[in-house]
């Protein structure tokens, strides 16, 4: 596959040194989300040792599901920048057309353009459950 053909270099330095900084996050947040999930189930977890099927606290389950929510975001960010490195980056996965700049730059770890993800060109995302919807 060509090297994206859009993105110049300056615009794709932008968007990696983006994906760094969001990786950095992504990475302090899951690791520092597991760690609250894990003390709030031991703290729950003394009143009843023995129970195995005892549930998940609310506060562990939610810190839980915040942390997978970053790891997602981490493993997005790591497969935006193996397609930069292997020069597939900005190219549509679906129907190989350049993505937006203007879409990547709002979500740099699209890989569907605008057509391809459901959405319309102008106007804002209309949630028609198109996956990965925007997070920024
Ligand atoms: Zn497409």
């Amino acid at each position: 596959m060509p090297p994206s053909r859009v993105l110049s270099q300056r615009s794709l330095d932008r968007l990696v040194r983006q994906l760094t900084k969001r990786r950095r996050l992504a990475a302090a947040m899951s690791q520092s989300l597991f760690s609250e999930a894990l003390e709030a189930q031991i703290t729950a977890d003394r009143s009843d040792l023995l129970d195995s099927d005892a549930p998940m606290s609310a506060a562990s389950e939610m810190s839980y599901a915040l942390a997978a929510d970053a790891c997602d975001r981490l493993l997005q960010i790591d497969r935006a920048l193996r397609r930069i490195a292997n020069g597939r980056y900005g190219n549509c996965e679906e129907c190989g057309e350049a993505i937006a700049f203007r879409r990547l730059r709002a979500l740099p770890t699209a890989t569907s353009c605008f057509d391809c993800a459901g959405l319309t060109r102008l106007d804002e995302p209309e949630g028609v459950g198109a996956p990965g919807r925007a997070q920024l």
